[in-house]
């Protein structure tokens, strides 16, 4: 039985749990490749053109492995904190993409909830059915899972050190799809700055961050975003934050006014995407954005030039 796992979205975090527990239960497991201009085009061409980049490029990939597989895993995803929602692009994506692709294969789009394990559970149980009536291999699989996840998490990815460093927030999706952010990590680095992601800080401390809102948001994404890049801020971690945020996406434009109101004369610069994004102009703001964060590190650190 082949699954197929569009590289899009979420993939980044959750891939290595899903491929093993599915690998478990005797599945493979079929990916799209890394999001390139056929998948960004196929998505542009089966998904409604209101929505943000990542469900876009979502589409594209679903569109590639549509023949390729027997089942395609679209989790419907309600909830992947305590007490905290999702947007709800992705508790509808099912619907979506089943309505704007034809010929579809079945798909597996049980909602998750992964706010406790019992919960999630639940989820594990019904997708494990689909291919055992075994609980006992189903429990196995889904222990399998966990580990290959928490194997994964431990591995945090060695940047590399520069002088300059910045906060990279957004979604993980815009962050670690190279395509998407049109190279953005590497870009920084030949631009001698290095980075700080999300991965790299403890949740407590991002979530004890949220203390300095008067009120928690009930996104998980925007606790993320907003603990992560005040946190850093804060605490001197970076010389300024990059935040790369799909056009359209109504958490970034409230998480990012939130950040500003609190961070009022720190650097940041907003790095809008979409599929229109031209590389010249990105390049250019990167590039400014670069020469600021050197003049102010001069001056703050060497005292060598007067920031204007
Ligand atoms: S959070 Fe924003 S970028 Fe992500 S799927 Fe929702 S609207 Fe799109």
């Amino acid at each position: 039985m082949k699954i197929g796992f569009p590289k899009g979205l979420l993939y980044c975090n959750y891939y290595p749990f899903f491929n093993s527990f599915f690998s478990e239960l005797g599945c493979s497991i079929v990916t799209s490749p890394d999001t390139n201009k056929e998948i960004l085009n196929l998505g542009v061409k089966y998904c409604i053109d209101e929505a943000c980049l990542p469900i876009k490029i979502f589409h594209g990939h679903v569109a590639y492995l549509k023949d390729k597989c027997d089942y395609m895993f679209i989790p419907r995803l309600m909830s992947i904190s305590s007490n905290e929602s999702i947007c709800p692009k992705f508790c509808g994506l099912p619907e979506m993409i089943k309505n704007s692709i034809p010929d579809f294969p079945d798909m597996i789009s049980y909602p998750i909830y992964m706010d406790t394990e019992k919960n999630f559970m639940k989820f594990i149980k019904k997708c494990g059915h689909l291919f055992t009536m075994n609980n006992f291999k189903i429990q196995k699989a889904y222990l399998k899972g966990k580990s290959a996840q928490a194997d994964f998490l431990s591995k945090n990815k060695i940047h590399k050190v520069h002088n300059i460093k910045v906060a990279l927030a957004g979604h993980p999706y815009n962050i670690f799809d190279s395509y998407t952010n049109l190279n953005l990590i590497k870009k920084l680095d030949e631009l001698n700055i290095g980075i700080l992601t999300e991965k790299d800080i403890d949740e407590n401390l991002i979530n004890k961050q949220m203390k300095t809102l008067f009120k928690k948001p009930f996104w998980t994404f925007a606790r993320k975003s907003y603990g992560f890049s005040t946190f850093c801020a804060k605490n001197n971690l970076v010389n300024g934050i990059i935040y790369v945020s799909s056009f359209a996406c109504g958490i970034d434009s409230v998480v990012l006014e939130l950040i500003k109101k609190e961070l009022s004369n720190f650097p940041i610069l907003v790095l809008k995407i979409d599929e229109q994004t031209g590389e010249a102009g990105f390049n250019t703001r990167l590039e400014a954005f670069s020469d600021m964060l050197e003049r102010r590190y001069n001056f703050n650190e060497n005292n060598i030039s007067q920031p204007r």
